[in-house]
């Protein structure tokens, strides 16, 4: 076929099959078809029907862009995919409070407006010793009201080992320069002593922020004092010492810093994500001294940063799943985590068996800025390489690795169910391939 063969959009439209069609769509549809006729024309090759391609494009239009895939990346925590997968439980109370009325701000005892704030803070209480605690957004924006709401206009304290930059963009110096307090450096990227801090407080110090290094480790001639000998100089200077724990592992995860120990050691606010260890929704935990919680609270940055409603349903199921030590594997990043090694292996095999693939042996890591050092035994189904594109492009898409030739299938990160599904898509892909 030549340029000049090609149909013009009306008489393309005026096909029978897409008399059904609402107009602008099949329009805007049309026009891409032919967009991408011309291209492969001048490529030299064949375009294929027009009417087909139109049809294709206006499927393609109508799916939802946000859409479920299926992570055989072995990545249990992945940034990219939407970090962790909720809870039965928890999906259950998003269903519950978002498809009716709620009492969100509402105290059903005294008939009058209550605070949103108001349901979590015992469960998050009983979790973690704290006096009080609040749900934001996310944690980028829990540690961003903490420092806009006790150290505006005025110093806080952080060590040179801890400016960190967390996935795509959120850095601690950029952060705290957005909430208006003044950074102060101190000690090395590899070394920072308890008397730098003591060095550097003056009549301007408004916090000591101690920050996690989630997603790295700082290994030979390091050193960085102990958070009990942080609070001690806090406590004796009066300051606020604000712990930015990142990950939230509320139960023991490998050598994650838990906000109960935290607390106990001496911080006197601790922030941490709702979606990375403790598995739960998107959303930014600060737990801690009523007085400080309460100054969040009042600031005008809370009414910016809080979270939905639907946020809040989810975060209350995944609490509530973590107060009973029995109900662990409940959460699927808990489930993944901890998953024997043996029947991961059994997963990869059963797939393979089913699409003809080889099981190999894998590393699977807990991503999201957590333990970054921990490699997790784990093992994939191996097939060709060609099909990592078709099983991407596929309905649901498929995500795994390329490596040494061959497209790696995760098995850690995929759910026994999920199998079948992977199954019809790697299928699907060979026959797209
Ligand atoms: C992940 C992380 C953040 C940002 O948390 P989000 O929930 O992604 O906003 C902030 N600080 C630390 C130390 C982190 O690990």
């Amino acid at each position: 076929m030549r340029l000049r063969d090609l149909p013009s959009v009306d008489e393309l439209l005026r096909d029978e099959r897409l008399a059904s069609e609402p107009h602008e769509l099949a329009l805007a549809a049309a026009r891409a078809a032919l967009e991408h006729a011309r291209d492969e024309i001048r490529a030299g090759n064949d375009p294929g029907s027009l009417v087909d391609a139109v049809m294709c494009e206006l499927e393609r239009s109508s799916r939802p862009s946000l859409r479920r895939v299926l992570n055989a990346t072995g990545v249990l925590i992945h940034t990219n995919l939407g970090r962790a997968p909720l809870a039965e439980a928890a999906l259950a109370r998003v269903t519950e409070v978002g498809s009716g009325y709620s009492n969100l701000e509402y105290d059903l005892e005294a008939g009058l407006r209550g605070s949103r704030q108001d349901h979590l803070g015992p469960l998050l209480e009983r979790l973690t010793g704290a006096e009080a605690a609040l749900v934001v957004n996310n944690n980028a924006a829990a540690v961003l009201l903490a420092l806009a709401a006790l150290a505006e206009g005025r110093e806080v304290v952080v060590s040179r080992g801890e400016l960190i930059e967390i996935g795509d963009g959120f850095r601690i110096p950029d952060v705290l320069a957005r909430s208006g307090a003044l950074l102060v450096e101190v000690g090395t990227t590899n070394r920072t002593r308890a008397s730098d801090y003591e060095r550097v407080i003056g009549p301007d110090t408004a916090v000591l922020l101690r920050v996690h290094q989630s997603n790295f480790r700082l290994v030979g001639f390091t050193e960085r004092p102990k958070l009990e000998q942080l609070g001690r100089i806090a406590q004796r200077f009066g300051l606020p010492l604000v712990d930015d724990l990142g990950s939230g592992a509320v139960g023991r995860v490998g050598d994650e810093p838990t906000p109960a120990e935290s607390l106990r050691a001496g911080a006197d606010l601790v922030c941490f994500s709702g979606d990375k260890l403790l598995g739960g929704p998107q959303a930014g935990v600060v737990v801690g001294r009523a007085g400080l919680v309460e100054r969040l609270r009042q600031h005008p940055l809370q009414r910016a940063l809080r979270a939905d409603k639907l946020t809040l349903a989810a975060l209350e199921g995944t609490l509530a799943l973590a107060l009973d030590p029995s109900a662990r594997d409940e959460v699927p990043v808990l489930r993944m985590l901890h998953e024997p090694v043996e029947s991961v292996r059994a997963r990869a095999e059963r797939l393979a068996e089913l699409v003809g693939g080889e099981v190999e042996d894998t590393v699977a890591r807990v991503g999201g800025g957590a333990l970054p050092l921990a490699e997790l035994p784990s093992a994939a189904c191996a097939v060709e390489e060609g099909l990592a594109e078709p099983l991407r492009l596929g309905e649901p898409p498929v995500i795994g690795l390329i490596r040494d030739g061959r497209t790696l299938l995760d098995c850690r990160t995929l759910t026994d169910a999920e199998i079948d599904e992977v199954a019809a898509a790697v299928f699907a892909a060979r026959v797209d391939a």
